[in-house]
């Protein structure tokens, strides 16, 4: 129902009650706030049939947002670097982890994972990345073979991208040089690589920053400390300047190379304004747990850190607080040929345990942020009529890229707690959401709830093999 049709009802002396203002009223509910909508007008004297009527025909009271999607009580992402990666071991890692296969790692977890891809290759270590075929470093998954542009993984890689497999850009390139004084990183090469995933429809809105002061591509950090002067991405007039093209292109989300050893967070976004005036989210990344007595970082973000990652505490804690955790991980690291150590297999499946108990929603790297930002930032109001309550969601006030109407996949796991969900008509703007996109819950011990379903689980084999490509 729209506020308007609600208001000339009200003129007319229909009983009705109007929650919140409308968008631009002082008190439309804002997340967090908790939806406190009026009660319908209540004549002084009622005959007792007319009061059973009214008790029948109240509208449902709102009690506000729900963290997470029912009946989940917190979220996890893991957001695993691209470094060394060969597509025999990703399809391997994503066969394990995406699909329910029986795989040579077991049987596979059909949790919602997407993994990261470089653009170029010119890393001049010398080792060797799978030792199934004897892979050197030079040879690692990405879309072009070394700085050309001549394809390399962007057949797989595309494929990855349209499918969800991959949403997170890993830098435009393994860069990381033994001398790090030096860089084979250009403008150019972003330019190049910008205009190609363009053409071939590969949009992500992830970046996540990589290796050493090579990669002088990085961005985000500048200014933090001396130690982040290496990063030009976003410094206008660096001919390593990028971010006049990358933040177009579509990258929303970025990890600016900073550390954590928090596991579990209220949220883990953060308003991140560059060097060159633009701003776009940060966000955490939970990469450690200890520092050396020195104060140095040990990263635990290996396959052979995934145990003390995914710890049964820290998977705990995060229910437990109702937080946010993506974890930085670098899955397929190893150069042998089962990639995952037993105890990264474990550890995975300690984390598909807390998934399926309906504990813990494991999502892409992506949905978790989107979501994060949907959660935090919605606008919406509250109408009652004819004993039926209206929330009605008008926008997301994203405070960086501005407010805008949310499409239906950018409110998807948005739940509010009402008395009863089936008097209860969730609307986008003044239009009711498709029934099929719609889940009513019973109460988690607190409330009923409502709520835009979830995407939908895919635990398909989207793994390709592409000749040529290792
Ligand atoms: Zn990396």
């Amino acid at each position: 129902m729209s506020t308007r049709l609600a208001r000339l009802l009200m003129y007319a002396g229909i009983a009705i009650g109007i929650g919140a203002a409308a968008t631009t009223g002082p008190t439309a509910v804002r997340a967090g706030d908790g939806a406190q909508p009026a009660r319908a007008h209540q004549p002084s004297v009622l005959q007792p049939a007319a009061l059973e009527w009214q008790a029948a025909s109240r509208a449902p009271t709102v009690y506000g947002l729900r963290r997470f999607p029912y009946p989940y009580r917190a979220m996890l992402a893991l957001s695993s670097d691209a470094d060394s990666q060969t597509l025999r071991k990703f399809n391997l890692v994503h066969r394990f982890i995406n699909t329910t296969e029986r795989t040579p790692l077991g049987q596979g977890l059909g949790l919602d994972y997407a993994d990261s891809f470089f653009v170029y290759t010119a890393n001049d270590e010398r080792h060797v990345v799978d030792e199934i075929g004897r892979v050197p470093l030079q040879r690692e998954l990405s879309y072009f073979e070394g700085t050309s542009q001549a394809p390399y993984g962007a057949k797989a890689i595309h494929v990855y991208v349209r499918v969800g497999w991959i949403d997170t850009l890993h830098t435009y390139g393994d860069f990381s040089q033994v001398d790090q004084r030096k860089t084979r990183f250009r403008r150019q090469l972003a330019a190049q690589a910008v205009a190609a995933l363009k053409a071939n429809g590969d949009s992500v809105d992830v970046w996540t920053d990589h290796g050493n002061r090579s990669n002088v591509d990085n961005f985000g950090a500048r200014g933090r400390r001396r130690l982040y002067a290496y990063q030009q991405g976003d410094l206008p007039g660096s001919p390593y300047y990028h971010t006049d093209l990358t933040i177009p292109y579509g990258i929303r989300f970025v990890w600016p190379d900073i550390s954590s050893n928090v596991f579990s967070r209220p949220s883990v976004v953060f308003p991140l304004r560059l060097a060159d005036g633009r701003r776009v989210w940060g966000f955490w990344r939970y990469t450690n747990e200890r520092y050396t007595p020195h104060g140095a970082v040990v990263w635990n973000w290996t396959p052979y850190g995934l145990n003390e990652q995914l710890s049964e505490a820290h998977l705990a804690r995060l229910e437990a607080d109702g937080g946010f955790a993506v974890v930085a991980q670098h899955l397929c690291g190893t150069p042998y040929p089962g990639v995952l150590p037993k105890e990264a297999v474990a550890a995975l499946q300690r984390l598909a345990r807390h998934a399926q108990s309906g504990r813990l929603l494991v999502a892409r790297t992506s949905r978790l942020l989107h979501y994060n930002i949907a959660r935090d930032h919605l606008r919406y109001d509250v109408t009652h009529a004819f004993g039926r309550t209206y929330i009605h969601i008008r926008a997301i006030d994203d405070p960086v890229f501005g407010p805008h109407v949310p499409t239906l996949d950018e409110v998807r796991g948005i739940t509010f707690y009402t008395q009863n969900p089936r008097r209860t008509v969730l609307e986008l703007g003044d239009r009711p959401v498709d029934p099929a996109l719609v889940v009513h819950n019973p109460s988690d011990g607190l409330h009923p709830s409502i709520g835009i379903r979830w995407y939908p689980r895919d635990t398909a084999d989207h793994a390709i093999d592409v000749p040529g490509v290792s």
